[in-house]
């Protein structure tokens, strides 16, 4: 049977500006978003069995239709016009609920591989609508580039002048509802129209972009997250910051030895998730 085996990698969010609240639910936002060499692992293949069977095995991630991979595969395969089946195995290393988007990229990794192996010929611009439709989060993940992403997180602008960053991310291992973070949001006034760059020569350059409006309500419930921002500037963190809805945070580092420095120092006096990892490019 055919069957194809990618890499689902992990975002973190340089910058989350929340712009405003839209008549339909939503938020319009302004994040510059980054790609981490964290990875799910995932295994697409196809089957004579028609239908989309997902398994992952991971405590607090469905197995079948509640997964988000399952709806991304189920969006695709009315196109092939076969009696095709598709099975997914997720293997999960991506924390859960964390802010990390790995739900998210599950998703854009099955649209990206089923695509492929169904012999769809869809565009990255169609696979992307069809993304959008199960996640705000899904069409990055399917451009595969460092953005800034606008709209609902569907607008986006490849950055390409990134310079080559390690972080230390560390998750405190309590799952944040992304839900309640934005309906805990209190706005407090119209965005004031500022522009952000979009060139980073080094790492003191993304450091000045560094925000996240959802910082200060996930921290307000989790304050241990403040606490994990001061270990990793005092370990040596040129900035740090909360994920998305959090709760995970990562530290930014220009070499290598530097972080994984700080991730063995921090990881031996907790019993957070710590990993140190490249930014993908
Ligand atoms: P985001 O920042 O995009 O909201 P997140 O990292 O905070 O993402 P996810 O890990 O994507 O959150 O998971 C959010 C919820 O989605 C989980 O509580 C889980 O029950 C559900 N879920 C469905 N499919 C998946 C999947 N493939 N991987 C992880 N969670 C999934």
């Amino acid at each position: 049977m055919k069957s194809l085996t990618l890499k689902a990698p992990a975002k973190v969010n340089y910058r989350l500006d929340v712009l405003r609240r839209r008549p339909d639910g939503y938020h319009d936002l302004r994040m510059i978003m980054q790609r981490i060499d964290l990875c799910d692992e995932i295994t697409i293949t196809l089957s004579d069995t028609s239908g989309v069977r997902v398994t992952c095995g991971r405590e607090g991630v469905p197995d079948g239709p509640e997964n988000i991979a399952w709806r991304a595969a189920n969006a695709l395969l009315p196109l092939s016009g076969q009696e095709a089946g598709i099975d997914i195995a997720i293997t999960k290393n991506i924390p859960v609920a964390a802010g990390l988007g790995g739900g998210s990229s599950d998703a854009a990794t099955v649209l990206l591989g089923v695509n492929e192996l169904l012999g769809l010929g869809l565009s990255i611009e169609r696979l992307m609508e069809v993304g959008v439709t199960l996640g705000a989060d899904v069409p990055f993940f399917v451009f595969g580039k460092t953005a800034l992403a606008e709209g609902i997180g569907e607008v986006l602008t490849a950055i390409d002048a990134v310079p080559p960053l390690w972080l230390v991310i560390v998750n405190p291992n309590i799952p944040v509802s992304t839900a309640w973070v934005y309906q805990s949001l209190r706005l407090t006034g119209e965005w004031n129209g500022d522009t952000i760059p979009r060139f980073f020569k080094d790492v003191a350059d993304v450091c000045a972009v560094l925000a996240n409006d959802l910082e200060s309500v996930t921290i307000g419930r989790y304050p241990v997250i403040g606490e994990i921002k001061e270990r990793l500037v005092a370990a040596g963190a040129a900035g740090a910051l909360m994920s998305g809805s959090g709760p995970t945070v990562f530290g930014l580092f220009a070499a290598e030895e530097e972080a994984r420095g700080a991730a063995q120092s921090i990881a031996s006096s907790s019993d957070w998730f710590v990993t140190a990892v490249r930014a993908l490019v």
